[in-house]
């Protein structure tokens, strides 16, 4: 199987150059040629299978031999060594016996060493790509431009990754307090991890990536990388944890109908969630929640889309006004906005009804949502309402409230406990370069590493 550019499907490249190359040549996104499809025999099997397990057999095929079976089997389980669990609103965990009785599930894709979802792509694309790096001899600079999460995922991801180096520049002033702890104290002082507090906003950080990688001096120097939500690589795995929740919950609930909920931005775990539903994932629709910057849920309900400039929300990492992976949906529903609309529902948010759905689901409850949890909650309320037949609702939890404790905890009123991991992380030392954003100074500071 090999990929293509949405723009032009002649323009081709394997797993390797799609991953290294981040974008096609023509400026397109990679898809993959074909996806496969699973039997419901099939998908038993990969049903009884561990996480990891099931996730090295899809990835087999996107993969195409560019890593042997028994590496990539290594690869997904050193990956993917922590839990992905699904939980009822009290808090408890999956149990078949009780889960006949119950309807609604959150899933916790927050387990992994950063708190949020984007470490299971960030560790496959992280591994995968310096498998690929130690056949080529090849060394690499990843330069990510965060508003948060991405760069911790990333860091972490590629912490002690043999012939590379990312460099995470992130705004100054612009992360949560916890975010930006996490960022600067990745691995120790001979870390292959470097974060930049850059004095501009997030824009300003994207923009400095951007002319960097048109810098082709600069690019071919560094031998640049991108490692964010347009890189294929950042996108397939997020399809591996809908496959194997979807056919969890099913084998608690035959016949039923599973609806997920997804809070969205860049629309990247959305695009997960299609592709496993296309593999034969047992899903029958998505719900998107966005925050006021919301430019996908206005596409359904009449298929004009408007791109936008974003505005700040409490929910940042949703803060997204031109969704990178928007051209991906499209593409895997063949530009059939009647097909899209059909599959997809969407609703938006403002922050203060975010705020206050977190605060009345942790006064009913006693569970703690982060505000982007909450408007993925938010929306799945929103959307039962016109459900007359039982449904399955299983809202995607993308990071630990503890991330966003100085909000949270203002919402609630209340001390949210911080995890190991990121109680470790506020102990350590920062280390961190600070910039001015242009191109010279950047330039100057990837000589020195
Ligand atoms: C990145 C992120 C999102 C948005 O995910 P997309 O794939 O960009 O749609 C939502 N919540 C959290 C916590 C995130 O870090």
């Amino acid at each position: 199987m090999t990929y293509h550019s949405h723009l032009d499907k002649t323009i081709s490249a394997d797993f390797g150059d799609a991953l290294l190359a981040s974008l096609a040549p023509d400026g397109g996104l990679w898809m993959p040629d074909s996806l496969p499809f699973y039997t419901p025999m099939q998908t038993a099997e990969l049903a009884a299978m561990n996480f990891w397990e099931c996730a090295a057999e899809l990835a087999e095929h996107f993969t195409d031999n560019a890593i042997e079976k028994d590496k990539l089997r290594a690869l997904c389980k050193d990956a993917y060594n922590f839990d992905v669990p699904l939980k009822t609103l009290k808090g408890a965990n999956l149990d078949v016996a009780m889960a006949e009785s119950n309807d609604e599930y959150i899933l916790e894709l927050f387990h992994g060493p950063t708190l949020a979802f984007k470490d299971f792509a960030a560790r496959f694309m992280g591994r995968s790509a310096s498998e690929l790096m130690k056949s080529s001899g090849q060394t690499r600079t990843i330069l990510v431009a965060t508003s948060g999460d991405t760069g911790g995922a990333v860091g972490d991801a590629f912490l002690g990754q043999d012939g590379i180096k990312v460099v995470i520049l992130y705004p100054e002033g612009g992360v949560s307090k916890v975010q930006e702890q996490q960022l600067c104290t990745i691995g120790d002082v001979n870390s292959n991890v470097s974060a930049v507090s850059l004095q501009g906003s997030f824009d300003d950080c994207q923009q400095l990536v951007k002319d960097a990688f048109a810098n082709q001096e600069l690019a071919k120097k560094h031998n640049l990388m991108s490692a964010n939500s347009i890189n294929v690589g950042r996108v397939i795995p997020q399809s591996f944890y809908y496959f194997w929740t979807s056919l969890q919950i099913k084998a608690a609930h035959p016949g039923v109908p599973i609806v997920y909920s997804i809070p969205s931005g860049n629309l990247g775990n959305l695009t997960g969630g299609v592709i496993a539903k296309k593999m034969g994932a047992p899903i029958d629709r998505f719900v998107v929640g966005n925050n006021v910057n919301d430019p996908f849920v206005d596409y359904l309900k009449d298929g004009e889309y408007i791109p936008r400039a974003s505005v700040p929300t409490l929910s940042n990492a949703m803060d997204i006004g031109r969704p990178n992976n928007f051209p991906r949906i499209l593409d895997l529903m063949d530009k059939d906005f009647e097909a899209v609309s059909s599959l997809c529902w969407g609703a938006s948010f403002s922050d203060q009804e975010t705020e206050r759905h977190l605060r009345r689901v942790f006064a009913e409850t006693g569970y703690i949502m982060c505000p982007h949890t909450a408007v993925g909650h938010l929306a799945m309320n929103e959307f039962s309402k016109d459900v007359e037949r039982p449904f399955i609702k299983v809202t995607v939890a993308t990071a630990h409230p503890a991330k966003f404790a100085d909000s949270v905890e203002r919402i609630i009123g209340q001390e949210v406990p911080l995890p190991e991991a990121l109680s470790k992380a506020m102990q350590k030392e920062k280390r961190v370069t600070k910039l001015e954003p242009n191109l010279s100074a950047l330039s100057d500071y990837l000589d020195t590493l």
